[in-house]
């Protein structure tokens, strides 16, 4: 029997609430686990597994597989459609619930994250990825079309904001493929697009993360205030301190923060504290 036919036999309620929308079509589901570059030595984690169309993929090509589900009504589809998958471990819990000391003693090696995400989880389950010490080394996740194009955004576009500085800081952000909602049952009402992070240690070498990241949230905080004014609102920072800096930045001092790509906050960064 295929997933969809198992889904049906089990008479299962699909649950709104928790974002079920499964995608069955085994080429889909391969092209994931590609563009999530997972090798056969790799260790997968999957976030809400469903009735197991993506496990099955990663199952077949990684070293071992972890998925994490809330929904424990699915366990009977998953001992069906997850039959001989040696490799792989269901864990009925809620990730975000969990400490990071819980999640790394089921998951002890560094992982790929690949996941068909339940979209009122995708931004605080990709900032708690990227902001723990959990050892995920990239992210590859379904998402609404349009946090992707927030994410990858350029600066100077309507798109360009704090979330997309945030993720650019820890990780290297490509949109992998544009997906229709027609590919998931029950069909959402918008499209998708597969996003994949890729974590860089350490990427600009600032050691205090939390101030920089204080700094651009504070510069995107009120979209039509000049950054002089944003900062000075954020930290007290006085006016011309920030105006004279970017002036040697090259940019005007009534600058607003979406000019500024992240290269630049980082100097913006060094140069005011
Ligand atoms: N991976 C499957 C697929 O692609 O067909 C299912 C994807 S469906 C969009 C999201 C799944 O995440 C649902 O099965 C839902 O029950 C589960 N889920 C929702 N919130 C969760 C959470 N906080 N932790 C783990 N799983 C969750």
């Amino acid at each position: 029997m295929n997933i969809k036919d198992i889904i049906i036999a089990n008479n299962f309620h699909y649950k709104k609430s928790l974002g079920q929308n499964f995608i069955t079509d085994r080429n889909l589901l391969d092209a994931i686990v590609k563009d999530g570059g997972v090798g056969k030595d790799d260790v997968a984690v999957e976030i809400g597994v469903g009735a197991g169309g993506l496990t099955a993929a990663l199952s077949a090509t990684a070293k071992k597989v972890y998925g994490f589900e809330v929904d424990r009504s699915l366990e009977g589809i998953l001992a069906q459609t997850l039959k001989g998958c040696e490799n792989t471990e269901i864990i009925f819990r809620d990730v975000l619930k969990m400490s990071d000391e819980e999640f790394k003693a089921v998951v002890k090696e560094p992982f790929h994250v690949v996941a068909n995400l339940p979209y009122y989880i995708t931004m605080p389950l990709i900032m708690r990825f990227l902001e723990s010490g959990l050892c995920a080394k990239s992210i590859t996740v379904m998402v609404q079309k349009e946090v992707a194009e927030r994410i990858t955004a350029r600066h100077n576009t309507k798109e360009y904001s704090a979330v997309t500085v945030a993720v650019k800081f820890y990780a290297d952000a490509e949109i992998k493929r544009a997906v229709s909602k027609n590919m998931f049952f029950p069909v959402p009402k918008v499209d998708s697009a597969l996003l994949k992070l890729t974590v860089v240690p350490n990427k600009y070498g600032v050691a205090d993360k939390e101030k920089f990241l204080k700094l651009t949230s504070a510069a995107f905080s009120m979209r039509r205030k000049t950054l002089a004014n944003n900062l000075e609102a954020a930290f007290g920072t006085a006016k011309t301190i920030t105006e004279k800096a970017l002036e040697r930045l090259g940019y005007p001092p009534n600058a607003r923060g979406e000019t500024l790509p992240i290269e630049d906050f980082i100097r913006l960064y060094d140069l005011i504290f």
